[in-house]
């Protein structure tokens, strides 16, 4: 479609970043174009299934689209942030990335038991980040009724670490 066209054009493919054999996806000429950077954002709240609570969006890209997305849906938006950001009691995931490993965390008290959570993130690629989030919204009691992610890097097989979750990407490589 004309919109996933768009996307594709305004992706550019960095090699060797952030090290030797990688290709980096930089979405920032994306975020620049603000008839695209809206319509994607559309397209992902319009692509949720059903009604949504929270919208949780992983640090940093996982903000820029997931704040929007949140507003557009009139859900709450809950940062899930990087270790040692947020000030009060934390649940956290640890998880391996493409390219190295980390921790994600968001405020103890912050989902609701039940409470229906959208994840959104720029890129699906390993899975890795996007499965310790299901699991960190699983152990804080809410109920994650989909994913929704920018693009896949779909030779990386990220979604078979995140069997049973519904998905959604506005394009894939
Ligand atoms: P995964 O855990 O391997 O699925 O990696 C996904 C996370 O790494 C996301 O939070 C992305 O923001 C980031 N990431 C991985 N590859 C790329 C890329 O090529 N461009 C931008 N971000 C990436």
């Amino acid at each position: 479609d004309q919109l996933a066209a768009r996307v594709r054009e305004l992706i550019h493919d960095v090699p060797d970043y952030p090290e030797p054999g990688v290709v980096f996806k930089d979405i920032t000429p994306l975020l620049a174009d603000g008839p695209v950077f809206r319509a994607v954002v559309d397209r992902m709240a319009a692509a949720a299934p059903g009604p949504v609570d929270l919208v949780v969006g992983m640090e940093a890209r996982g903000f820029i689209l997931g704040a929007p997305v949140a507003a557009a849906l009139g859900a709450g938006f809950i940062p899930a942030r990087k270790a040692g950001k947020l000030p009060r009691e934390t649940v956290t995931g640890a998880y391996d990335l493409e390219y190295g490993s980390a921790v994600l965390e968001v405020h103890a008290d912050t989902i609701g038991h039940g409470a229906r959570v959208l994840v959104v993130d720029d890129v699906l690629a390993t899975g890795g980040t996007a499965a310790a989030t299901v699991e960190l919204i699983g152990r804080t009691g809410g109920e994650v009724v989909g994913l929704s992610f920018l693009m896949e890097l779909t030779f990386l097989h990220g979604r078979e670490k995140l069997a049973g979750q519904r998905l959604d990407v506005v394009v894939g490589f």
